[in-house]
């Protein structure tokens, strides 16, 4: 539920709205605005009835929201989220646009620092390298884990980039905040719900990446969990979903770009690494997302591709990830300079 007030309620109107809703046994959420004055509810499972509310007369309107979420919705918030990040880094709102790098998994300090090395040279302030890896096949590189983030911990300490990994498990989540600057939940565990909550509970900033075959809806509700928990520092990340084209790894799904940037307040960032699975096909589709309005990307590099552990055919090799990046930057300027006429 969402109450707006009256433009000329006064703070005494304001405290009467949020005792009525804390004596239903509800949370009041104030809702900063310039335009309005509003007051979210938060903390009931089903409806609530107006009965309470009715003889308040600073109350203008009452608005059921009958989403799965509330407070990652532009009805809660209606001023974009900016996502602070160390060393003044940001993202989100008209931040300038976060180029994120790295392999897809850690095989080795010296490949990590090489890339980092690499990925500073080029300007670009985000490492990203999965030290526990999901694979589909237990055959398969399952990742350094433990000894992973010790790497990006060291590297982090040793040349000032930040870094990002994926947590699978909420028991992992402890450690891998010491060691990183960023968690990242992968599409596979996008609905795993106590991961969710540990990473709420952490106040780290997330990269909430958008499951195999989620819903924008779906995606938003776990966004939700995550605020609940306490932490809004959430990064939207979509990476494509699947369809029934088997050309490219996954289908991209740029139109949620605008469309979750109208739903909700948080950042968005692409992934044109596994939207597509081809090397070839990223360029292209990274700065498409730069188009379609995205607060950043999210691009497997590796110094040696052809040699990788995982996700070799989509990683770039560093020569074209720093073309690429000289693009996208070009590209930023026209659509700023394009968005202010
Ligand atoms: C990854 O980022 O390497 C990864 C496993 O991605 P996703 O969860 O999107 O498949
Ligand atoms: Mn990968």
């Amino acid at each position: 539920m969402l109450i707006v007030l009256h433009h000329w309620a006064a703070d005494k109107d304001v405290a009467q709205v949020k005792r009525t809703i804390a004596s239903l046994g509800l949370k009041p959420v104030a809702i900063p605005g310039a335009e309005r004055t509003a007051i979210g509810v938060i903390g009931n499972q089903g409806w609530i009835e107006d009965s309470p509310f009715r003889g308040i007369k600073s109350i203008r309107e009452i608005i059921h929201v009958t989403k799965p979420y509330k407070l990652v919705s532009r009805d809660f918030h209606p001023s974009d989220t900016v996502v602070n990040l160390p060393g003044k880094v940001r993202i989100g709102g008209r931040s300038p646009f976060l180029v994120i790098g790295g392999p897809c998994a850690i095989e080795g300090r010296d490949q990590i620092f090489q890339t980092a090395r690499f990925l500073k040279k080029v300007g670009v302030k985000v490492l990203r390298a999965g030290a526990y890896k999901p694979r589909t096949s237990p055959h398969s590189f399952q990742g350094l884990r433990e000894e992973g983030l010790e790497i990006l911990d060291a590297v982090r300490k040793e040349t000032g980039i930040l870094v990002v990994t994926e947590v699978m498990s909420p028991e992992q989540v402890g450690l891998a905040a010491e060691k990183v600057d960023i968690l990242q939940i992968g599409a596979r565990n996008m609905q795993n719900f106590d991961l969710l909550n540990e990473v709420g509970r952490s106040g780290k900033p997330v990269v909430l990446k958008r499951g195999l075959s989620a819903t924008v809806e779906e995606w938003l509700a776990s966004a939700e969990y995550i605020l609940l928990g306490g932490n809004r520092n959430v990064i939207l990340c979509e990476r494509g979903i699947r369809t029934f084209e088997t050309a490219t790894r996954n289908t991209a799904d740029l139109a949620v770009v605008p469309l979750v940037k109208s739903l909700s307040h948080l950042p968005v960032i692409f992934d044109p690494s596994h939207a597509t699975g081809r090397r070839d096909l990223v360029p292209q589709m990274a700065l498409a997302s730069v188009v379609a309005g995205a607060h950043g990307v999210m691009i497997e590099v590796h110094p040696d591709p052809e040699h990788a552990l995982s996700d070799g055919p989509q990683s770039l090799h560093f020569k074209e990830f720093e073309a690429l990046c000289r693009r996208i930057s070009g590209l930023e300027g026209f659509m700023r300079r394009s968005s202010r006429k």
